[in-house]
């Protein structure tokens, strides 16, 4: 029978830990993630481990995004989400800061609250044998540790952050291992190969006018790149 795991990503974590999947790769600048890929292949990691298969009944992610009072553009970071809920089908869970507040802020700690709650919550449901947290914070200790009494497994995904070559420091993930996980910790880095987005170029008809134009726009609606522009001028 397969394992039920869920996947619990915690958004500021991840965009930190892109730099090294880059630094794996010797890319400094970077490149395009494949989202919709990162949980898949943690999951098969996962499953290889256990040589069982792997039932994903979900990916949560969390993160947060400057409130709409403050001013901040924050049309893209929206739309990064809102693809992660409609292209990749991640479930998630958006924290509204007031940028404008006082400082310092505590966007991480509620990012670690919100998933901690969820870890808990979905396993005293049964949803899952498996809680894969892609995440380090040593804040995450006591919610694994009760995450655990409910009879739940807990497998870490961290990172290692590397200058000029060498590694800084012990990564957390080893730490939290120690302390309350259940499998060896999956590095990120480890599949950098995998996350680097690759753009497939297609032939796709134009939701608009039904013209057809080679694209690598794999998202939901395509638009060719003549009403694109007409749409851009508001015309
Ligand atoms: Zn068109």
């Amino acid at each position: 029978m397969a394992v039920k795991t869920m996947v619990f990503i915690d958004g500021t974590w991840l965009y930190k830990s892109r730099a090294a999947i880059f630094d794996k790769l010797n890319e400094p600048n970077g490149f395009e993630i494949d989202y919709k890929k990162l949980p898949v292949a943690i999951c098969e990691d996962v499953a290889n481990y256990l040589d069982q298969d792997v039932d994903r009944v979900r990916t949560l992610y969390f993160g947060t995004i400057p409130s709409q009072r403050s001013g901040f553009n924050t049309g893209k970071q929206s739309a990064f989400y809102n693809f992660l809920e409609a292209s990749c089908g991640y479930d998630t869970y958006i924290h509204e800061v007031d940028v404008n507040g006082q400082e310092p802020r505590n966007d991480e700690q509620w990012v670690v609250s919100a998933l901690s709650a969820a870890l808990i919550y979905y396993a005293a449901m049964d949803a899952y044998d498996i809680a894969i947290v892609m995440g380090e914070d040593e804040n995450y200790e006591p919610s694994m540790r009760s995450t655990r009494l409910l009879g739940k497994r807990i497998q870490i995904v961290g990172a290692h952050h590397v200058i000029n070559g060498k590694p800084v420091s012990q990564p957390n993930a080893v730490y939290l291992q120690r302390m309350v996980c259940d499998f060896p910790p999956i590095f990120i880095e480890d599949h950098a190969e995998e996350m680097r987005l690759v753009r497939t170029t297609q032939k796709r008809v134009c939701r608009e006018c039904g013209a057809e134009e080679e694209t690598t726009w794999a998202g939901p609606d395509f638009f060719c790149s003549q009403c694109r522009s007409r749409r851009h001028q508001g015309e």
